[in-house]
C-alpha cells in the first residue's frame, strides 16, 4: 500500500501582528492638512504642535467663594477683620491686583485673582459676615498657607507643548486647546475612501421589502457599519455601492475610484477560490496580496494597490468584516492621518465564562462587561451573527490554543476604544 506524499492543502496562516506590521509598513501619512474650527475638530488628527503662549491659570486665583487673607493675621479662630476689597472673577479691578492691606481681608469669588499679600482663602461657609461693625467678617477657621489657592501655571506652563502632532483630538483636548487660545487647529486632511460591497446576493434595504426578498438574497449590512466606522475615523467616504457584476465594469469602477481616493475598501469576495471580479480586477490594475490571517473571525484578507490608492478587501461575513476593520483598517486610517497612537492595548479583565474549545487561530470573542465588571460571552460566536457585536461591548483577545477558566483575567478590548 502506497502512502500518499503529504500535501499542504491549506496556505500557511499569517499571525495578526505580522499582518499588521506588513500592512502598516506600506502606509505613510498622506501629509495633506487643513485648518478647521476647534469646534469641528473632534476626532481629527492634530497636524501641529500646540504650544502655549500663556500660563493657565494666568494668575494665582481662588478655588472657593470666601475671603482672601494673610495667615499671619488670623492666628486663632473667631477673629474679626475688616473687608477692604471685593474681587469678583473677570471684574476690571480683579486684574489690577490691589495689594491686601495688613490686618484686612478681601471678599473673593471662585476664579478671582488672589490679591498680592494674601496667602490663603477661607471659604465663606467658615466665615460670618458682620453688620456690627459693618464691613467686617468673623473668620471661624485658622487658615493654612496656600489653602484654596490655584497656582498660576498649575494646569499649563507658558511655552510647554500641551498637545503633540499626531494626537487624535477628543472633547477634552478641544477644551485644552481652547484654554490656551486656539480657535482654529491644523489637522490632517480627511482620507478619501471609496467603499464597495461585493456579492450578487446583496440587496439594499429599502430596495426590496423583507417579504419580497428572493431566496438567498440578503440585505447589505456591511455597507452600513463600514461607512459609519470610516466616518468616525475621520474619513471622507464615497459610497460606491455594490460593485458591478462584470469584469470590465469592475475594473472601470476601481480605476476611476483610485484616481480620487487614498483607499479603496471592499467587503466580500476575498475567500479562497471565489468567483468575484474584484480580485482579478485589482490584480490587473495593480497589485494584490491575499492573506489568510490566523484570526477568528476574519481569516481572509486582501490588500494591495490600485494606481496610487491603497486597496483593502475585507471578508464578507459581517462579524469578520467588523472585527478585521477594527484590528487592521483602523490603524491604517489613523496612520494615513499621521496619528501616533495606532494601537489600543487590551485591559486585563476577569472573565465570567469558560472557553474550553480553543482554536489554532487567535480568537476575538464578542463579550460584554456586566455590573460587577466581569466579562460575559455572547452565546453564538459565529462570524455571521452580527447580533453578537451589538450585544457585546468589546472583544476578548484569545491566544491560539488558550483555554479560559471563569475567574481569570483576559485581555479585553472595548469597542469604544476601537472606533
Ligand atoms: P464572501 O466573503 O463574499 O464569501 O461572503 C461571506 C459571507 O458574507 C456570505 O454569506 C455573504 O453573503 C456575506 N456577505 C458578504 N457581503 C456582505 C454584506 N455586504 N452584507 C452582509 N453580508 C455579506
Ligand atoms: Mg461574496
Amino acid at each position: 500500500m502506497s502512502v500518499p506524499a503529504p500535501r499542504s492543502t491549506r496556505p500557511p496562516l499569517l499571525p495578526l501582528d505580522e499582518a499588521l506590521a506588513q500592512l502598516l509598513g506600506g502606509v505613510t501619512s498622506l501629509g495633506r492638512t487643513e485648518t478647521v474650527n476647534t469646534f469641528d475638530a473632534d476626532g481629527r488628527v492634530l497636524a501641529q504642535e500646540l504650544v502655549s503662549a500663556l500660563q493657565v491659570p494666568a494668575l494665582d486665583n481662588s478655588s472657593m467663594d470666601g475671603y482672601a487673607m494673610r495667615c499671619a493675621d488670623v492666628r486663632q479662630a473667631g477673629m474679626v477683620l475688616k473687608v477692604s476689597q471685593r474681587i469678583a472673577a473677570g471684574s476690571q479691578e480683579a486684574g489690577a491686583g490691589l495689594r491686601l492691606a495688613a490686618g484686612t481681608v478681601a471678599r473673593i469669588f471662585t476664579g478671582a485673582p488672589i490679591p498680592p499679600g494674601a496667602d490663603a482663602v477661607v471659604p465663606q461657609e467658615e466665615c460670618e459676615a458682620m453688620t456690627e461693625p459693618d464691613g467686617h467678617v468673623r473668620i471661624q477657621q485658622i487658615p493654612m498657607a496656600g489653602q484654596w489657592i490655584r497656582r498660576a501655571g498649575e494646569d499649563v506652563r507658558k511655552g510647554t507643548t500641551v498637545l503633540h502632532l499626531g494626537h487624535r483630538l477628543n472633547p477634552a483636548s478641544l477644551g485644552l486647546a481652547a484654554s490656551i487660545g486656539f480657535d482654529r487647529l491644523r489637522v490632517a486632511a480627511r482620507p478619501r475612501v471609496a467603499l464597495f460591497s461585493t456579492g450578487d446576493e446583496l440587496v439594499m434595504p429599502g430596495e426590496v421589502a423583507p417579504a419580497q426578498m428572493r431566496p438567498g438574497a440578503i440585505y447589505n449590512s456591511n455597507r452600513f457599519f463600514l461607512r459609519a466606522m470610516l466616518q468616525r475615523l475621520g474619513c471622507d467616504v464615497t459610497d460606491c455601492g455594490i460593485v458591478p457584476d462584470q469584469r470590465v465594469a469592475t475594473e472601470l469602477a476601481l480605476s476611476s475610484a483610485s484616481e480620487s481616493h487614498d483607499l479603496i475598501l471592499t467587503s466580500g469576495g476575498v475567500s479562497v477560490g471565489e468567483e468575484d471580479h474584484i480580485k482579478p480586477a485589482v490584480q490587473a490594475l495593480g497589485t494584490l496580496d491575499l492573506w489568510q490571517i490566523a484570526i477568528k473571525p476574519g481569516k481572509p484578507f486582501a490588500h494591495g494597490r490600485v494606481g496610487s490608492a491603497h486597496f483593502i478587501g475585507l471578508p464578507g461575513n459581517p462579524v469578520s468584516s467588523f472585527v478585521t476593520f477594527m484590528l487592521l483598517v483602523r490603524p491604517v486610517i489613523l496612520k494615513l492621518q499621521g496619528a501616533t497612537a495606532l494601537d489600543r492595548s487590551a485591559i486585563p479583565t476577569r472573565a465570567s465564562f469558560n472557553w474550553k474549545k480553543p482554536d489554532r487561530r487567535r480568537e476575538f470573542l464578542r463579550v460584554r462587561r456586566n455590573a460587577s465588571g466581569e466579562l460575559e460571552l455572547f452565546e453564538n460566536q459565529s462570524s455571521g451573527v452580527l447580533t453578537s457585536s451589538v450585544w457585546g461591548d468589546g472583544l476578548v483577545d484569545v491566544a491560539p490554543g488558550r483555554v479560559i477558566t471563569a475567574g481569570e483575567p483576559v485581555p479585553y478590548l472595548p469597542f469604544a476604544e476601537l472606533l
